[in-house]
């Protein structure tokens, strides 16, 4: 997988909206959410880390995406996020 581009603040095309994808749930602390770029159409993941109220973006390739919109329920998933994420 390349490496996605992580980032604090949402820096995708100038005065895009983040339209809301899909709630990827939370582990290790961690609250997932999948945004979509309202302007470019990319994907990016919202990573909001519940201990210190901060939060960065992650770009989502297409591999990526297949596997997030594919995500099984439960531990499975959290493990794959974990996998994914580096958590
Ligand atoms: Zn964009």
């Amino acid at each position: 997988m390349s490496d996605p581009v992580k980032t604090r603040e949402w820096c995708c095309c100038a005065g895009s909206d983040q339209a809301f994808v899909a709630d990827c749930g939370h582990t290790q602390g961690v609250e997932f959410t999948l945004l979509r770029c309202g302007i470019c159409g990319r994907h990016w993941m919202s990573l909001w880390f519940v201990a210190t109220s901060s939060g960065i973006y992650s770009s989502v390739d297409d591999k990526a995406l297949t596997q997030l919109l594919n995500l099984p329920e439960g531990r499975k998933g959290r493990r794959l996020l974990e996998t994914m994420y580096d958590l």
